[in-house]
């Protein structure tokens, strides 16, 4: 009976240590067994495999290292006490490999020894510098961004970069988590709501717009917003990216605020200098009537002369109110012959044009335009009227009105052969007020410099753009273009 007890014993402990063994032997980890000399006693299968049976034996520094040296951290000669563990994380191991060891104290075949547990990490190691570099990269770009970059989760601000807070004038700790509806407008935050929850349902291109928003102190400031739907941290999240607005915005009202000034006094001065005109106009005309016979000549000429700067200051008050009202007046846009357009011009114009001997060609293509035909008029007169004013003493003067097809575009172009423009005058002619000092054949005629900066108006209200391709002595020619998807270009 006994014998049989110490039997049941011996045999529990044989198949717990079997069992043990068998562990050890399939452990995917390296695992071998040192005596306190450093010798190796024994290897795990994985070992072996990799150092053959014959590393048995030899010394550990011996079989792990290139230099034969012992490793930084040795726990050898002292030893490890009995049941206690330590790791360890070696690099310069044979072929400049990292391990992670740890050293458990125990007692093998009745001696002390060490048994160590042996990972390689060289590639995990590498791979989470490779990580780390990463991220300090992108969190270098991040920081340093100009624009403010933020993720909102659940409505709440979960990071935000360095310009995110300067932009907000927040502390950039009190950001995290901060309710996002707070940084709004109250005005705005049901666009900023809807917004956020079309980014979320949709997941295409980047949504942008304009809103306003409030700094900590409870500023308003104006933010230009670009969003996308990211995940972050495995559950849908909004990206951010933002820009201050702010000054452009207050720029751009003081522009318009000073627009519509200079457009009010622009229309308020027309309309007083009318009654004086007329009235100069009127009683000059009646003096010279009454009075022209008794008159000495030279008195005729100045009232004469009186009477014709009248009548020009008529026609730079009327110009003045015509580029005044383009874009203001309520557009009519309908698709129009341009052909149509260009005859009642010209037949506007066929006295000018018969008296001064002008051959004029239109070309036959003239295309149906979807645009407002009387500012359209208004161009087409202006550079006829242009190419007539300025043909000098041409000998064979022509004027040519062509039209070519593009994709995006209409483009026409007004060519003549008189006086030219100085190339350093081709950008210049557009702006108001701006003329160009040539001598003038045609008569006593002058201008006030505006019909270019008209023309300009409208093309661009057409979104379209015009240009001058000249040379001083050789003729001007007159380009420009009306957009074909007007009705998608929002003009005033
Ligand atoms: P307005 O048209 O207001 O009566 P203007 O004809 O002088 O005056 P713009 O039509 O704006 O003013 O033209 C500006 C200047 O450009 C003109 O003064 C002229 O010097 C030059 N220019 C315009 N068209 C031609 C052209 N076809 N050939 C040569 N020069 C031109
Ligand atoms: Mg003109």
């Amino acid at each position: 009976r006994h014998i049989s007890e110490r039997q049941r014993i011996e045999d529990r402990f044989r198949k717990a240590n079997e069992f043990n063994e068998t562990i050890i032997k399939t452990i995917p980890l390296g695992m071998d067994i040192l005596d306190e000399e450093g010798n190796i006693l024994y290897l795990n299968e994985r070992l072996e495999a990799v150092l053959g049976k014959d590393a048995i034996g030899k010394t550990c520094w011996a079989v792990y290292k290139d230099s034969g040296e012992r490793c930084e951290g040795c726990p050898l000669p002292q030893g490890i006490e009995i049941g206690k563990t330590r790791s360890n994380e070696v690099d310069n191991m044979a072929g400049g490999r990292t391990f992670s060891i740890s050293y458990t104290g125990m007692m093998y075949q009745n001696k002390k020894a060490i048994l160590r547990v042996i990972e390689d990490i060289t590639e995990r190691k590498a791979r989470e510098e490779e990580l780390r570099e990463s991220e300090k990269k992108y969190s270098t770009l991040v920081e340093n961004s100009l624009t403010g970059i933020y993720i909102d989760q659940d409505e709440k601000i979960v990071f935000a970069n360095n310009r995110f807070a300067t932009i907000y004038r927040y502390p950039k700790e009190e950001l995290i988590d901060i309710e996002t509806w707070r940084l709004v407008h109250p005005e705005d935050r049901a666009l900023t709501a809807e917004m956020r929850a079309r980014r979320l349902k949709e997941e295409d291109a980047p949504l942008e717009y304009e809103a306003r928003g409030l700094t900590r102190d409870g500023e308003v400031i104006w933010i230009r917003r670009r969003n996308r739907r990211i995940e972050y941290k495995g559950r849908p999240a909004i990206l951010g990216n933002i820009v201050d607005i702010t000054e452009q915005r207050e720029a751009e009202e003081e522009l318009r605020k000073m627009n519509e000034e200079l457009k009010a006094f622009v229309r308020i001065v027309s309309h007083d200098l009318k009654t004086p005109i007329t009235a100069i106009q009127g009683f000059s005309s009646r003096l010279l009537k009454q009075y022209q016979d008794t008159m000495e000549e030279k008195d005729v000429r100045y009232l004469e002369q009186i009477k014709a700067s009248a009548h020009r200051m008529e026609v730079f008050v009327a110009d003045l109110l015509a580029l005044s009202r383009i874009g203001r007046v309520a557009s009519h846009f309908e698709d129009v012959p341009s052909l149509e357009i260009v005859k009642e011009v010209v037949s506007s114009l066929q006295d000018r044009l018969e008296r001064n001997g002008i051959e004029l060609a239109i070309a036959h293509n003239l295309p149906t335009t979807y645009c407002d035909s009387e500012r359209v008029y208004q161009v087409f007169q202006n550079l006829l009227v242009n190419a007539i004013k300025y043909m000098g003493d041409t000998a064979h003067p022509k004027i040519k009105i062509g039209y070519e097809e593009g994709k995006e575009f209409h483009q026409f172009y007004v060519s003549d052969n008189g006086t030219g423009i100085d190339s350093k005058y081709h950008r210049t002619i557009f702006e108001m007020f701006q003329r160009v000092e040539t001598i003038r054949k045609l008569g006593d005629e002058e201008g006030t410099g505006l019909g270019l900066a008209i023309v300009d108006r409208v093309v661009r209200n057409h979104g379209g753009e015009v240009w001058v391709e000249s040379e001083k002595g050789k003729g001007a020619t007159f380009y420009f273009t009306l957009s074909k998807n007007l009705n998608r270009v929002p003009h005033p």
